[in-house]
């Protein structure tokens, strides 16, 4: 072994025991050893909310190694007798949303994950919080910072876990971009662009509904940009601004925003340029300049593949179905301490709230608002 390769291992070891950082997630480790036999601990799921993204993640959790869907929470008894037999689920794992709390009692269920409507996370996570399980909740976390710091604060004092279902901070390509940020390969970063939009379809959805959703598509879809902007820049902003257009208010009601362009500043310089919106198809982009070199991810949020490049060619890294990593991070997180590469905690979910209730400030006073 070389001098260099010794003082290097001797570095790697001193950097976990000794000066004690976080060992942090990788992908593509994950990923090579799911051919191998896994013994340790499994993380027992139950899901609330049997929706079409609980529905995803539930098949998602099918090939996880880690996590495990042992448990329901619905109030729609026919689909508990469709999850039940699906799943191979005992009837004394499954709950409605009367009587969840009684989950305390079941020694068979480690973590609740939380997949309603946003509107209804803030007390759905505090009553899991209280009966003593862990708890991964859908993003938006909650509808704004005063709830998000209520669920913080709840989960600390009782004790448990609270994750936010930040799937792209597992994805590999998006893993892969903010290791090379973070090795220098951009440079200076300057600039970050996000796109993220959709056009919504039906008008009587819980998406549309201001009580439900907590606004409109900022909470639902352009949180993927400022989360994005956060990760891909590495660094918090310090100032929003923001500008809205309505081109159909019948559908779009007070509250609800359609589109919303925002600005943000960062410490370093750096400035964010991103759009918000339920009435454009197709926008899912996100793209990253610095004085280096540059990234550019199309489609960068969606279900994957997730597809880009950088000034250095093609990022190759394969596709794993997002919340199969997720689900089995998240575990290696609960159970070991392996931290992601970017956080998925409540503290996560609560900036990204504290973003979002200063665009909407900015949108409504006109002015630059600060953080
Ligand atoms: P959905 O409408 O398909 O499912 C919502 C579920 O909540 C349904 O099963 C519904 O019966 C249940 N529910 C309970 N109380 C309800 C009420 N009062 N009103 C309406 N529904 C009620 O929605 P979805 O697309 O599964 O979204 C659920 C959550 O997941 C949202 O927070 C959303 O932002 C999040 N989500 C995240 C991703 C992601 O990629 N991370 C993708 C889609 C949705």
């Amino acid at each position: 072994m070389t001098t260099m390769g010794s003082r290097r291992d001797f570095l790697e070891k001193l950097s976990i025991s000794a000066i004690g950082l976080p060992i942090l997630y990788s992908p593509a480790k994950l990923f090579a050893a799911s051919s191998e036999p896994y013994e340790g601990p499994v993380l027992r799921v139950a899901i609330m909310g049997l929706g079409s993204y609980g529905t995803r993640v539930a098949k998602a959790m099918e090939s996880c190694k880690r996590a495990k869907l042992v448990g329901l929470i619905s109030g729609t008894p026919s689909k508990v007798v469709d999850w039940r037999a699906k799943y191979d689920i005992p009837e004394k794992n499954c709950y409605n949303y009367s009587n969840f709390d009684a989950i305390k009692n079941n020694p068979d269920i480690d973590a609740v994950y939380v997949i309603t409507p946003n509107g209804l996370h803030k007390d759905q996570v505090i009553r899991v919080a209280k009966a003593g399980k862990h708890v991964i909740c859908e993003k938006p976390m909650g509808i704004n910072a005063k709830e998000g710091q209520e669920m913080v604060d709840t989960c600390k004092a009782a004790n448990v876990k609270l994750l936010v279902g930040y799937r792209m901070h597992f994805e590999p390509k998006t893993v892969e971009v903010i290791k090379m940020r973070k090795n220098g390969d951009f440079g200076e970063l300057k600039f970050f662009q996000g796109l993220s939009g959709f056009v919504i379809g039906d008008p009587t959805q819980w998406r549309l509904n201001k009580q439900l959703a907590g606004g409109g598509a900022m909470m639902d879809i352009g949180i993927y940009s400022i989360n994005g902007a956060r990760y891909m820049l590495g660094e918090e902003p310090i100032w929003v601004t923001a500008q809205e257009t309505k081109t159909d208010p019948i559908k779009f009601k007070e509250g609800v925003d359609e589109t919303i362009q925002f600005q943000m500043g960062f410490p370093s310089g750096a400035v964010a340029s991103c759009l918000s919106t339920y009435a454009m198809r197709h926008l899912d982009r996100f793209f990253l300049s610095g004085d280096k070199g540059f990234v550019e991810m199309k489609p960068s949020t969606g279900y994957g593949p997730i597809e880009g490049r950088t000034h250095k060619g093609e990022l190759t890294q394969p596709h794993i179905t997002h919340q199969t990593l997720q689900m089995d991070g998240m575990a290696q997180l609960i159970f070991e301490g392996i931290q992601p590469i970017v956080p998925v905690d409540g503290e996560e979910g609560l900036k990204d709230l504290k973003i979002i209730d200063a665009i909407y400030k900015a949108v409504k006073t006109g002015k630059k608002v600060d953080l």
